[in-house]
């Protein structure tokens, strides 16, 4: 299989010349689908210097070109939905289905609702005695994650380049072949050479060599906190702008006037999405105990639904994990809740058959808030269901997390659930099944990170303010 090129800089395609070449497997078959040679830190250097080049006449580009090229980059996506959602299942393990509607959809909605945030913007605010003006950041490197690879990216490289900042994009190892299919549309919108560059390569040497880099002027990173934290400290060393959305360990809460079957399916479905590779994912459970039973009754009922199977075929609602690695990752988050003695209510750590990676969908039931398993990020297909006595008992599990992502309440009473959702520290609440939205600001209190991604206050993001007194 021919080594595809994995470095664009300038507006110029390139093979790497780093030591690394990195294989990339289908999660379905393990078979092999590409491979890309590393980027150097030569390489880093040459990307980050094209960046800073082409710095200044773009952020003085008029608006309406820089959100053009953003609609157009969406338009480009589009007219290659297939072959970049069948990229996605190959890469995560992502159902076709939801391969087309979320790790395509999504991406086309922030590409298209940025590009309208950024026409509403006001750039300049008047105060009277002064104004404020916002001017773009700078030169931005990018770091992404492989569970949404074109949408990770999308999230980071729309507001930016609306902004009027430029960019290095590095994306994650695994779903390389991703990045590559999107510089490729990005190429052909005919941007000017060095807005827009990328760099295919690990985290520890072609990350941190951008990270470090004197011309970045601000780091944009989303994976896990482990990652976020390292970042974290080399970009504030050099009193570099960053944000973080790091990981996320998501509750759900039932209160006891709920539509106890609607929020059960629906928090089952949420956690399992992208076969539970998603840092947004609701993953604990918190229910009433007198209603225990009744729900363990409905989740055994809708867990069947969710037999691992072929990511192509148009039926299967979960596919395999993105990697080995991941798959004996999540394998062992399942040992430890059996070693902690929670109750296994469907599945266990027995792999499925097949040569894929595939895990069994795993529910744990009786769960106490201090297990592993409901305080550790596990990114598979594993849900844990801890009952509480009382209404103030769920909010202090809630928010007995290290994480503040996201989370979901359901009431009869939407006042109700809004007062409850009020008290829960995370940056998103779904209120009886509130629907993920493009726009709204996506991102984390406590350890899933520093600042928003998304809409108005995603796009603020990549502004310096100046204020002009007098
Ligand atoms: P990861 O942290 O291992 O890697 C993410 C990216 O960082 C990759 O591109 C990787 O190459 C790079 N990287 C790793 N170490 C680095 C270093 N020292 N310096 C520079 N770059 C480095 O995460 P992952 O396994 O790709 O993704 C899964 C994690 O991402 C989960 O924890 C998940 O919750 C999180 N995530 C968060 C969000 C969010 O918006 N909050 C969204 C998706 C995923």
């Amino acid at each position: 299989m021919p080594i595809r090129d994995g470095v664009y800089i300038a507006g110029a395609w390139s093979t790497g010349t780093g030591t690394d070449e990195f294989v990339i497997h289908s999660s379905g078959d393990a078979s092999i689908v590409g491979s890309i040679q590393s980027a150097s830190e030569r390489e880093v250097d040459q990307a980050v210097r094209a960046a800073a080049a082409a710095f200044q006449k773009w952020s003085a580009t008029p608006v309406e070109v820089r959100t053009a090229a953003l609609r157009a980059i969406a338009d480009g996506i589009e007219a290659r939905t297939d072959e970049l959602a069948q990229l996605s299942s190959h890469e995560v393990g992502t159902t076709i289905g939801i391969s087309r509607a979320i790790q395509v959809g999504l991406a086309l909605q922030v590409l298209r609702s940025t590009a309208d945030a950024m026409d509403a913007l006001e750039l300049t605010e008047d105060f009277g005695a002064f104004v404020v003006e916002r001017e773009a950041v700078g030169v931005v490197a990018a770091i992404t994650p492989w569970n949404f690879p074109l949408h990770q990216i999308v999230a980071k490289l729309a507001p930016a380049v609306a902004a009027g900042c430029t960019i290095v994009l590095k994306p994650a190892e695994l779903s390389s072949l991703s990045a590559v299919a999107l510089m490729e549309i990005i190429d052909g919108v005919g941007l000017p050479p060095g807005v827009v560059n990328l760099l295919c390569g690990p985290g520890p040497t072609v990350g941190e060599a951008l990270v470090k880099h004197p011309l970045v002027d601000m780091v944009s990173f989303t994976g896990s906190t482990r990652a976020g934290t390292r970042i974290g400290e080399l970009a504030i060393k050099d009193v570099k702008k960053v944000s973080l959305e790091l990981g996320g360990k998501s509750a759900t809460v039932i209160l006891d006037d709920a539509d106890l079957a609607r929020a059960v399916n629906v928090s089952l479905g949420s956690c399992y999405t992208n076969n539970g590779q998603m840092c947004a994912a609701l993953t604990r459970l918190i229910v009433l105990r007198s209603q225990l039973d009744e729900v363990e009754e409905l989740l055994t009922k809708a867990v069947a639904k969710f037999a691992p199977g072929d990511p192509f075929a148009e039926t299967t609602r979960l596919g395999p994990l993105a990697s080995a690695m991941q798959r004996d990752r999540v394998i062992g988050f399942i040992e430890t809740g059996v070693a902690e003695g929670a109750r296994l209510l469907a599945g266990g750590p027995e792999r499925p058959e097949g040569t894929g990676y595939f895990v069994q969908p795993t529910i744990f039931t009786d769960v106490r808030s201090s297990m592993t398993i409901a305080q550790e990020e596990i990114f598979g297909p594993v849900l844990v269901v801890i009952p509480v006595d009382t209404e103030e008992e769920a909010l202090l599990v809630a928010n007995d997390s290290a994480y503040g992502l996201s989370g979901a309440v359901w009431s009869g009473d939407k006042e109700r659930a809004l007062a409850f959702a009020r008290r829960i520290r995370t940056g998103q609440v779904a209120i009886n099944g509130g629907a993920f939205n493009a726009s709204a600001p996506f991102g984390g209190y406590k350890k899933s990170g520093i600042g928003r991604e998304l809409g108005k206050h995603g796009l603020e993001e990549f502004f310096e303010y100046k204020a002009l007194l007098g």
